[in-house]
């Protein structure tokens, strides 16, 4: 049986004793969620704080309003993000990447927060301590060299949030606040293309909002690839989102890539390609072709890599069909991806 290391736990209830409670404990100290990634990585020993300053009681962290947009607190459970009234017509996307992460009962302890800081995943690294020792470990954590790439002079462990992708396709943005103050950044500005810094945010600073914005006139749909139709981590994704005008050509569009590398991908010149252009099977190819060229997924998860390349294309392509308006559902069924998820 894997056990927990020691570890202090504090309960905070507002964001300023959260940070302040952090400020105090540099380098040692950790936020948790709902625990659901960060307590296995406890008991494999690949991250090992030993303060846990816990975001459940904090109330102001919990809420989702509408207004002019989303505004989801980082503490609110994948479960209230699902269940908040209408998200399935207004934000289709969002609410089709929340169905899709782990089970109803992570998804009831499991945070929009914790979800956006989901550490990176490889095949060499998502194992027990004995097991990574025996490999004398590797370069994200307790060893020096990358067992993916051995000349490469960075961890290319890749970025597994479902959550993600899609918020960059709909061009959100988070609130991060420390002890000294607070600012906002795009979440496709959240991430780095580094396994092991993957994330550009400060270790000080607690994520305490995502905004979403207006989603009045955009169409958005997600597309992910696991082993297991009823649970497992993404090993490929793809969330679109389109705007179109009365005329029915396209006003913006946005193609993010997930779970290829260490941080989500927008493809813009995807998106580029698609603008000022009814959503025609010759914009949907040369979008896919586009996608494609750019998506190189690595041999450190699920599923040869070359096959997965092959399916970004294909994911594009569904994608787009569905945004537009074509019956997809067959391929959703064949694919385990249908919103078969009772909430
Ligand atoms: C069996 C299994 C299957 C899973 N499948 C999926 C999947 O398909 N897709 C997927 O995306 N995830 C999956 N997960 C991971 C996880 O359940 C979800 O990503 C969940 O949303 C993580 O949220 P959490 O609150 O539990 O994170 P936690 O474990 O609490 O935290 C995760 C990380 O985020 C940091 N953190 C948490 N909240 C904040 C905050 N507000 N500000 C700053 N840092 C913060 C923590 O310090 C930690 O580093 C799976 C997990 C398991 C165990
Ligand atoms: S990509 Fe390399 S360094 Fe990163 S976790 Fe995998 S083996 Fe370790």
């Amino acid at each position: 049986m894997m056990r927990l290391p020691r570890f202090r736990y504090y309960a905070p209830t507002s964001v300023r004793e959260a940070v302040e409670r952090l400020a105090a404990s540099p380098g040692d100290a950790m936020f948790v969620g709902g625990g659901t990634d960060l307590v296995p990585n406890m008991k494999r020993r690949q991250q090992c704080p030993t303060v846990l300053i816990g975001l459940r009681r904090i109330e102001e962290l919990k809420t989702i309003a509408d207004g002019i947009g989303l505004t989801i607190g980082a503490a609110a459970t994948l479960t209230s993000l699902l269940r908040y009234p209408q998200l399935r017509d207004t934000h289709r996307g969002l609410w089709q990447a929340a169905a899709h992460i782990s089970t109803p009962h992570l998804r009831n302890m499991g945070t929009v927060g914790g979800n956006l800081c989901l550490d990176t995943r490889c095949n060499y690294y998502d194992q027990n301590y004995e097991w990574r020792k025996a490999i004398n470990f590797c370069m994200k954590k307790d060893g020096d060299t990358c067992w993916v790439a051995t000349s490469s002079p960075k961890c290319l462990a890749v970025s597994s949030t479902d959550l993600a992708p899609m918020l960059i396709a709909l061009g959100a943005s988070v609130t991060l606040a420390d002890a000294s103050g607070q600012r906002d950044v795009a979440v496709g500005d959240l991430y780095r293309n580094d396994g092991i810094y993957y994330l550009t945010r400060r270790p000080s600073e607690l994520l305490t909002t995502v905004r979403v914005p207006d989603s009045r006139g955009w169409r958005s749909t997600y597309w992910k690839l696991r082993r297991r139709g009823s649970f497992d981590f993404p090993v490929l994704s793809i969330a679109a989102a389109v705007k179109r005008g009365p005329d029915g050509n396209v006003e913006t569009a946005r193609i993010v890539l997930g779970a290829v590398a260490s941080a989500p991908l927008e493809i813009r010149e995807a998106g580029a390609l698609l603008v000022g252009r009814p959503l025609d099977d010759d914009a949907v190819e040369q979008a896919a072709e586009a996608v494609a060229k750019v998506g190189r997924p690595m041999d450190n998860t699920d599923f040869s890599l070359l096959w997965r390349k092959r399916v970004i294309r294909q994911f594009v392509t569904y994608a787009l069909h569905e945004i537009r308006g074509d019956d997809v559902r067959e391929v959703r069924r064949k694919l385990r991806t249908e919103d078969f998820i009772e909430i």
